[in-house]
């Protein structure tokens, strides 16, 4: 009988296992990274939505500059944001100047309204955080605009854990300064950041998976806490010790034999959004310097535009450009693919100004089921019930998915190794 059993190689799946040197890992796909993943279309790497590494910790640093690692430092991301037909800098409080007067009079009427009311208790929702922090009009206009399309769901229905590294607090000086004449344009909330030169953001992590053994094509479909097995859609069957999952958390909860109402009714409150990247790669030489850029216009269905070919700008020698535009649904959305990828290319053709009909030389869209775990506010107390019961059966659920709250790829990787020392403790 195997000590430990591993389900998903993606990072969680590979720092988990690096630190049980024994476990074994296995994997839906054919393939190891999980949602790193690059896919390759005409020479260039697209993520599964775009990745850029903006992590400052020094272990992980260390791991990904290992020999035969070539990787592009970025020093100052160029973010922009395209509204009602305006390119507007990023981000839209601190570039007030940018609006027309009376929008500028209103953001800051609005804002000083909101100070001066001053808050005498927590925010209880999103909706509410933004109002306390940039007041009425640059919540509806930017934020409730942008949620609507980026997360798909009312604002008061959010919680406000989860923020870090995501938004920036409103800084009253810059807001006020911007809403008079042209800011720093640094103020971006990743400036600096990492890619790998070749192979996009998989290629950081890909030699650490020859260390851990994983066996591909093996997609878990039930789970026997009682038996301790795991069963395969194969029909392979292998028992376990312990066994930690990385699948997302509802598949899974599905997964499990003889699980009480009570589970399945907190896994129904998990939800989250899907994702359709459209990667285009269109024959213009830097079509844009911009590195990504946010689409507020409800009329287009692409929220954020990434420029892959611009990560790995200073190796460029080809006369192209790569672009992906990402388009987000909630998880009980149904969508027309075909329609939407035909638009997107029409709405990026629009704003970067090419024509589609010459000079897009590919399209191939990927489409990610699982995409951002939608913080809303039922999520953590379901999730925990959730994760307390799994534990209680030797079963740990690890990552952004098995723990369903969103983390960063470096946080992805160490929430892996935590889970490993937490089963040795246990052990
Ligand atoms: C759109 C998007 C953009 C992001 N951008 C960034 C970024 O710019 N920078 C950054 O640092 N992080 C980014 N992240 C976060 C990062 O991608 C994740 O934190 C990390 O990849 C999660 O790894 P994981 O191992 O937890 O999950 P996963 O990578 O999803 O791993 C789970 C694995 O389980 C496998 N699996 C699923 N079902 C089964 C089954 N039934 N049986 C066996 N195996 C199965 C899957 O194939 C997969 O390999 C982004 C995330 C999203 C959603």
């Amino acid at each position: 009988m195997d000590e430990v059993l591993i389900l998903g190689a993606g990072l969680s799946g590979l720092g988990c296992a690096l630190s049980l040197p024994n476990s074994r890992v296995f994997e839906a796909t054919n393939h190891s990274g999980g949602h790193i993943y690059s896919h390759q279309v005409e020479s260039f790497s697209f993520d599964e939505g775009a990745h850029i590494l903006h992590t400052k910790n020094p272990e992980i640093l260390k791991m990904i500059h290992g020999p035969g690692n070539e990787i592009i430092l970025i020093e100052q991301s160029i973010v922009a944001n395209f509204w009602h037909g305006h390119w507007l800098t990023y981000p839209i409080q601190n570039q007030l100047y940018e609006l027309p007067l009376e929008n500028r009079s209103a953001a800051l009427t609005d804002l000083v309204s909101a100070r001066i009311q001053g808050q005498t208790r927590k925010p209880r929702n999103y909706l509410e955080w933004c109002r306390f922090q940039y007041g009425k009009y640059i919540t509806e206009n930017f934020y409730a605009e942008y949620t609507a399309k980026y997360w798909r769901v009312p604002m008061e229905s959010m919680a406000t854990d989860w923020f870090e590294g995501r938004l920036i607090t409103s800084q009253i000086p810059q807001i006020i300064a911007g809403a008079f004449s042209s800011k720093d344009e640094r103020q971006t909330i990743f400036s600096q950041y990492r890619y790998p030169a070749r192979g996009g953001f998989y290629a950081f992590f890909r030699s650490f998976y020859d260390g851990i053994n994983v066996t591909y094509n093996e997609c878990a479909v039930e789970i026997c806490p009682k038996e301790k097995m795991v069963i395969f859609a194969s029909g392979r069957r292998e028992y376990y010790n312990m066994l930690v999952s990385s699948l997302p958390l509802p598949d899974f909860v599905g997964m499990v034999k003889d699980i009480p109402p009570a589970i399945m009714e907190a896994s129904a409150l998990l939800h989250h959004t899907q994702l359709l990247c459209v990667n285009m790669v269109v024959k213009r030489p830097q079509l844009t310097r911009k590195h990504w850029f946010y689409i507020y216009d409800s009329d287009i269905e692409a929220t954020w535009v990434s420029v892959p070919s611009n990560f790995t700008r200073p190796l460029q020698t080809k006369a192209v450009t790569a672009l992906q535009a990402e388009i987000f649904w909630r998880w009980d959305e149904i969508f027309e693919v075909d329609a939407i990828i035909e638009q997107t290319v029409r709405d990026m053709g629009n704003l970067l100004k090419f024509d589609p009909a010459s000079e897009l030389i590919t399209v191939k869209p990927i489409f990610v089921p699982y995409a951002y775990i939608i913080p809303d506010r039922k999520r953590a107390a379901a999730a925990k019930g959730i994760l307390e019961w799994f534990e209680e059966r030797d079963i740990h659920c690890t990552g952004l998915y098995g723990r369903w709250k969103y983390i960063w790829s470096d946080e992805a990787f160490y929430s892996g190794v935590q889970t490993a020392k937490i089963i040795k403790s246990i052990r």
